[in-house]
């Protein structure tokens, strides 16, 4: 999707206003690309009239040209269309609390099973127990036997014999002796949906009436998986969605329809086979990911909160005209840094990965403590004119701020190639980026 758009934003770049014609042929682009991640073709349809809807006629927000406020507003629709952060689960009022897994053969049901325990214990520091319901291969009960071994948690299994329906039933009387606080049930798959399939979830579902049903489903699927979760919802009435294997998954069709389509959640996002690879499903994070864009627009909302416009005006006027001081590169430090830790902040910016490796730009917070504690030291004169520094005056500020002559010259020189650096940039592209942001 990323370059698809990165072409229509660019042509639309450097305009006040965003005209209808801007809007339609971002649209184009933005279907074109949603229907080739497998996204279903009604949800597209919903949220390009949407979209429209909203983005055109719209001034441009200063700050924000306007490709990337089109964009804004397909990020907002789309993480709507995901609905919120959901990633709670239940807690029963009486222990224990019963999680049912379903899904497809294949899907990552005995994973999810062991790393949701992980997660509860860790993060919440409950006691679950697995149980073992799938009944119809050996193999897979051997596996949830080891997941068990690994986390050291009890396995509740009966072997290959018994119905999956008595095995949930009494592992639960089994947890109320054994003071386990959750019982999570991996239940059978099966290649697809069928009927004997939901009969018998359906069955497990009546006799042990679980808090939460979470439906595993392959994010590499996409459509079908969908479907899946459509059928699975109409038979079981599922509290919520993990979506698997997003880790190898680039397009998010999946994703997108999943809750527009069965009206659940999806809470959980499976990104590895490990078993702490189990994270919050957050929507705008697929969003940005869908349009491949790092997450350059939570960038651009940080920015806009934190960055005061005008004083952002005067420093980039300063940076221009080679006025700029120590002074100034205090406040723009402080400015940067309410804006979160510095290595996030990096990570956020498209491109981060190329500028870490660059010399002299290597950004540790430990590194930026120092250069602030330097300039602190100095005397207000010093700050607006480093060029009156002398032995003297490097000694008194190297022992004031707990560094060396030596930390002290190279934040001088590093100043001094950077003042460059800043007019070239400011010179050649004019007004492209925001004052706060030049780090
Ligand atoms: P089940 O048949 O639904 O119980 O599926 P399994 O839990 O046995 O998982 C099937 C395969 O998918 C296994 O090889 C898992 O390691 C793998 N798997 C499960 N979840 C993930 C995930 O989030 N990412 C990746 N890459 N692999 C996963
Ligand atoms: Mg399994």
């Amino acid at each position: 999707l990323a370059d698809r758009l990165q072409g229509t934003i660019k042509k639309i770049t450097g305009k006040g206003k965003v005209s209808e014609q801007d809007v339609k042929e971002m649209t184009r682009e933005v279907r074109l690309a949603l229907l080739e991640a497998d996204v279903n073709f009604k949800v597209v349809k919903d949220l390009i009239k949407r979209i429209k809807e909203r983005a055109i006629g719209q001034d441009v927000l200063e700050g924000l040209n306007p490709g990337q406020q089109v964009i804004k507003v397909v990020k907002e629709e789309l993480t709507d269309l995901m609905g919120g952060e959901q990633s709670k689960i239940a807690v029963a009022n009486k222990p224990p609390t019963v999680i049912m897994m379903v899904g497809l053969q294949g899907a990552g049901k005995t994973t999810t099973t062991g790393k949701l325990a992980n997660n509860l214990r860790k993060n919440y520091n409950r006691n679950p127990m697995l149980v073992a319901a799938d009944v119809y291969r050996p193999a897979a009960i051997n596996q949830l036997e080891t997941l068990g071994k690994q986390l050291d948690m009890p396995v509740f299994s009966q072997g290959t014999d018994a119905n999956p329906v008595d095995i949930a039933k009494q592992a639960i009387e089994q947890a109320k002796e054994d003071h386990r606080d959750y019982v999570i049930i991996d239940t059978a798959g099966r290649l697809h949906v069928d009927e004997g399939l939901m009969d018998e979830l359906q069955q497990i579902k009546d006799t042990v009436n679980p808090d939460e049903i979470f439906l595993v489903v392959d994010a590499m699927t996409g459509q079908d998986a969908v479907n899946v979760a459509e059928s699975f919802d109409d038979q079981l009435d599922i509290s919520g969605v993990v979506l698997t294997k997003l880790d190898g998954d680039t397009r998010g069709g999946a994703a997108l329809s999943i809750k527009a389509v069965t009206g659940k959640p999806i809470k959980f996002a499976g990104m590895g086979e490990k078993l702490d690879q189990l994270e919050a499903f957050h929507p705008d994070r697929m969003a940005s990911r869908i349009l491949g864009m790092g997450d350059v627009l939570s960038l651009i909302e940080k920015a806009e909160t934190q960055v005061d416009e005008k004083k952002a005006k005067e420093m980039e006027q300063k940076m221009r005209d080679m006025s700029f001081t120590f002074e100034d590169f205090l406040e723009q430090m402080s400015q940067v840094r309410n804006m979160g830790p510095l290595d996030e902040i990096m990570n956020m910016m498209p491109g981060a990965n190329k500028m870490k490796g660059m010399k002299n730009m290597q950004l540790d917070e430990k590194q930026i403590d120092h250069v602030e504690a330097i300039i602190q030291s100095m005397t207000k004169e010093e700050r607006v004119d480093p060029n009156i520094m002398n032995a003297s005056r490097k000694k008194r500020i190297a022992k004031g701020s707990g560094t060396s002559v030596a930390q002290v010259n190279r934040l001088l020189k590093q100043f001094n190639e950077m003042k460059k650096m800043m007019k070239q940039m400011m010179g050649g592209k004019k007004g492209k980026k925001k004052g706060g942001l030049n780090l």
